[in-house]
């Protein structure tokens, strides 16, 4: 029994969710080394089990590389009304727990659980009793973690798959993230991680050294402040609840701050692509949109539209997409993060395109199933090659 934290946040990671679900579909598949992906010779690892990522597999990786390191991989073809079917189930159980969860993916939720104390003194009980429900309702494991904010929770959780539970009592997150490698701190970038490991910062406890301060200020200025409050385990970012039930997003935050609409652009309009191949593989359409930035001070400013009608094709929801950009973007401010969400999900009505340009449509999203969708697209928009389109938080489970 503990006593009552002053804020308390619990992060839930399904272990390996689109190889699990294919084992969920076929159980014959149980125990063997599963991998969700394409076929070679272009074909990519989408998801590797536990079971597979011994031998060095990860997600993507071209899957004749996969196949090299483990060669009886069971490569499985990615089955997204199964995905959508068992994120379903699991919002069901998450509502039953809690009042409000913020789904970031699929298969990734946080909660505030603060309020919920009085009734679930101990944070251990309650992580056990979410992972053996969702267990017994969909047949999935899920780590789970519970700190006093978002990132340590996150963290945690990274650090103790497949199935596990951890609790980082307020107090003790400087000492939980200290020994545990610089690139796992969120905003801390493959370039960003690079850079700081040739100044000999290896671990996040060395962003409090006294003898990396004054080289760790020449390379990263001031954002070496709001770094060092998280390796102090000091992060005030909410748990914003999805009160529609039905949208999706994508964000990413930069390796360094930007004040560059040349640079934005070309990342949300990557998250558009993905986001609009999504809505259509799953038959929806989108009424609205909205567009968050979080400045260099963590601000977070957002804007929400409505379209003029429910769309899934970028080019027609482009426009006003990135108008709303150029709109929510002050002249002076550096951001350090930029998300798209699409919402008011709705089934795409039948007539969205003629015939000829349905067709065209359909073939260019087996070309992303593929391929992905930074790769193909139809004529007629600029494109930039701008890297920089993570996930949200990453994807590793
Ligand atoms: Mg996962």
């Amino acid at each position: 029994m503990s006593a009552r934290w002053p804020r308390q946040v619990l992060f839930g990671d399904i272990d390996a969710m689109f190889a699990s679900a294919a084992v969920l579909a076929d159980p014959s598949l149980e125990g063997k080394p599963v991998a969700v992906g394409g076929p070679p010779p272009r074909g990519i690892i989408a998801a590797a089990s536990y079971a597979v990522r011994r031998f060095g597999v990860h997600s993507a990786m071209p899957t004749i590389q996969a196949l090299r390191l483990c060669p009886h991989l069971v490569l499985v073809p990615p089955d997204r009304p199964l995905y959508q079917r068992l994120h379903r189930e699991l919002q069901t159980v998450t509502a039953r727990f809690f009042p409000e969860t913020e789904w970031t993916s699929v298969d990734e939720f946080y909660t505030d659980t603060t309020k919920l104390q009085t009734r679930h003194p101990d944070p251990r009980e309650l992580g056990l009793a979410l992972k053996a429900e969702i267990s017994r309702s969909t047949g999935l494991t899920c780590t789970v973690a519970l700190a006093s904010g978002k990132a340590v929770a996150k963290i945690a959780a990274s650090t103790h798959k497949p199935d596990g539970l951890s609790v980082i009592e307020p107090g003790c997150e400087p000492a939980f993230l200290a020994p545990l490698p610089i690139g796992s701190l969120p905003g801390m970038g493959p370039k960003s991680t690079e850079a700081v490991q040739r100044l000999g910062v290896r671990v996040i406890g060395d962003l409090l050294a006294p003898r990396f301060e004054s080289t760790l200020f020449l390379l990263l200025g001031t954002r070496m402040t709001s770094l060092q409050s998280l390796a102090r385990g000091v992060d005030t970012d909410p748990v914003v609840a999805d009160r529609e039930t039905k949208s999706m997003s994508h964000e990413t935050t930069f390796d360094e701050d930007t004040d560059d609409l040349l640079r934005l652009e070309p990342i949300v309009h990557g998250f558009l692509e993905q986001l609009t191949h999504d809505l259509r593989m799953e038959g929806l359409a989108a009424g609205s949109f909205t567009i968050k930035l979080k400045d260099a001070r963590f601000r977070i400013t957002t804007r929400q539209r409505t379209f003029s009608t429910v769309l899934n094709y970028d080019p027609d929801m482009w426009p006003d997409i990135r108008r709303t950009l150029v709109e929510l973007m002050q002249p002076g401010a550096r951001y350090r993060l930029v998300g798209l969400g699409l919402s008011n999900l709705v089934s795409a009505p039948e007539p969205l395109f003629d015939r000829r340009q349905r067709e065209a449509v359909a073939i260019l999203d087996q070309l992303i199933e593929r391929h992905g969708a930074g790769v193909v697209r139809l004529g007629g928009l600029p494109r930039s090659d701008e890297g920089d389109r993570k996930r949200k938080h990453g994807r590793q489970d």
